[in-house]
């Protein structure tokens, strides 16, 4: 099918009333606060109900793996063994975590398993407010239960080093022992 489009009259062809109106909003928007800041160097705090990185909690899981079930796309990964504890002074059976991981990459943050998990406050959780988990490896995106509760301590990104401060590689040479490279800069 043909699409008929109106022809424009004159005032559109010579008046440029078009452009006027895409002005008008430049100017407009150049006057009002600025949303974008300078990261790394400034960063933003996300709002109260922002879903950020997991957190775990090793001593509150019961292992029941509702989590895991409620995940959509399978993500979770869950071993348990049974072991009997004395809990109050009486002998008690309970479930101990040997593996807990999630393949954080494949992850949409869609918060059922937070949702799924039984226990109050709950054992696995996505309102940590972090966002910096950017890296140049996707098998950095698979976190273990220790990297879950304890990811705090991974080192953040601070920005590209300094002009100066590149390793300086001849040509065929080796990067020399503990030289940071700059992916994309050096063959
Ligand atoms: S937030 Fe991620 S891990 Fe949790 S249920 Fe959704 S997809 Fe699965
Ligand atoms: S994180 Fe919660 S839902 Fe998942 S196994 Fe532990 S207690 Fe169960």
């Amino acid at each position: 099918m043909q699409v008929e489009y109106p022809k424009p009259d004159w005032t559109e062809k010579f008046l440029l009333l078009d452009l006027f109106e895409g002005l008008k909003t430049t100017l407009r928007e150049l006057f009002k606060p600025k949303v974008t800041i300078q990261y790394p160097e400034e960063r933003m705090e996300p709002t109260e109900r922002f879903r950020g990185m997991f957190r775990f909690s090793f001593d509150r899981c019961i292992g029941c793996k509702l989590c895991a079930v409620a995940c959509p796309i399978d993500i979770i990964y869950i071993d348990v063994h049974d072991e009997t504890q004395m809990v109050d002074g009486k002998p008690k059976k309970l479930k101990v975590l040997d593996r807990y991981d999630i393949d954080v990459k494949r992850c949409m943050f869609c918060a059922l398993c937070e949702e799924a998990c039984p226990t109050k406050p709950k054992s696995i959780w996505l309102t940590t407010k972090t966002y910096e988990l950017a890296s140049y490896d996707r098998n950095d995106l698979y976190f273990n239960m220790q990297q879950l509760e304890y990811w705090e301590d991974r080192p953040k990104y601070t920005g590209l080093p300094e002009e100066n401060a590149k390793p300086q590689i001849e040509a065929g040479k080796p990067a020399p022992a503990g030289a940071r490279l700059i992916p994309g800069s050096a063959e």
